[in-house]
């Protein structure tokens, strides 16, 4: 049976990715070897990583005096490192979920942090709104999509000092403005590639400004200056990535996949606010556009395992919510065919009928 693959991150990737993927581990670019086993500075792959480097940039029209790097480590890896390379006395974060409050508890480790708003008070179902950023801060950092718990800042904010954003679930859903940016970051395992390589745009001339040593593997200029190649990059989840950035040309770029995914939520929502039985738990002005929360009423209480026991039956898989919302999360990413948004709403209009 087909699945209709809705999980968080890891997520559902292309067929044009994941065909194209096991295709290297069998013969990549015609060397007789797998991508698994070649050296990450064989001319084959450096013709990878650049080109990946040069799509990104087209994508999401990156102005001159960027870079774009792949790192290991994660998005979490990012959350000491913009604070290492940037913070010199005061940062500014808004608390808007799980991933914002774990990038501010290792900001404190580097200086002192103005958390300038929080959303914690209704189990972070709206964005904070109306907060002032203040014009003494070495940076302001925010979560342009929280994938927990469904809510989504869907522009560049507009500030006065350096702007650092963590787009790791919402990177090449929109086309954006880098040019208000200093640092962008984005793991991968979201709307990329297997989890494994952390894309990160950071503008040149924020560098170097801070007192402290910086290891030379947490220093961007490091990354800079080598081509993201002063280790060994990770180079399979690179060749994954560059397959999704030439599909998403292909495609007609970042504006189609936001004209999809906007088709995509739309369905979904209007299906849930049309439900007698399901309801959505966010703020309807604050809700993603790629993580779809919605719970049962509490007159359905108890039947959570029960629907999805039921669309498992359907294909749908990874739907049940996280933890710390519960209910159900649909993950919609740029891969997931607008189909599989209309065998869950099926599934959810069927199931609501049979109780
Ligand atoms: C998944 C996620 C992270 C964590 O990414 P890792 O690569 O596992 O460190 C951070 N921020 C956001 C918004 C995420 O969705």
């Amino acid at each position: 049976m087909k699945k209709h693959n809705f999980y968080a991150g890891p997520s559902i990737l292309s067929e044009y990715t994941i065909k194209n993927t096991a295709d290297a581990i069998l013969d990549f670019a015609g060397t007789g070897l797998s991508i698994l086993e070649v050296s990450h500075r064989s001319k084959e792959f450096t013709a990878v990583i650049e080109e990946a480097q040069q799509l990104v940039k087209e994508l999401l029209e990156v102005p001159e005096g960027y870079s774009v790097l792949f790192l290991g480590g994660g998005a979490s890896m990012q959350f000491c490192m913009v604070p290492y390379n940037l913070l010199k006395k005061k940062a500014a974060y808004i608390d808007t979920g799980t991933w914002a409050s774990n990038a501010i508890k290792e900001a404190r480790l580097f200086g002192e942090v103005e958390v300038l708003a929080s959303s914690k008070d209704k189990n972070y179902t709206y964005i904070p709104k109306g907060f002032v950023v203040p014009d003494d801060v070495d940076y302001f950092h925010y979560t342009s999509n929280n994938t927990i718990y469904g809510t989504e800042i869907r522009h560049d904010p507009q500030v006065n000092v350096p702007l650092v954003a963590d787009m790791s679930s919402d990177i090449f859903s929109r086309p954006i403005d880098v040019s208000k940016y200093d640092i962008i970051y984005a793991g991968a395992q979201k709307n990329l590639a297997p989890a494994g390589v952390t894309i990160v745009i950071v503008k040149d001339e924020c560098l170097g400004n801070v007192d402290r040593a910086i290891p030379t593997m947490l220093d961007y200029r490091t990354h800079i200056k080598k081509g993201s190649m002063f280790n060994t990059p990770p180079v399979l989840p690179i060749y994954s990535a560059l397959q999704t950035l030439r599909y998403y040309k292909e495609l007609g770029g970042v504006k189609e996949m936001e004209r999809r995914d906007l088709a995509k939520a739309e369905m979904l929502y209007e299906a849930i606010d049309s439900s007698k039985m399901f309801v959505g738990t966010v703020e309807p002005e604050d809700r993603s556009i790629m993580n779809v929360c919605f719970v049962m009423k509490p007159e359905y209480d108890g039947l959570d395992k029960e629907f999805i026991d039921f669309a498992s039956t359907k294909g749908i898989v990874g739907i049940k919510g996280h933890r710390s919302v519960g209910g159900f999360r649909a993950s919609l990413y740029n891969a997931l065919p607008i189909e599989s948004v209309k065998v869950l709403v099926e599934a959810m209009k069927e199931f609501e009928k049979n109780h």
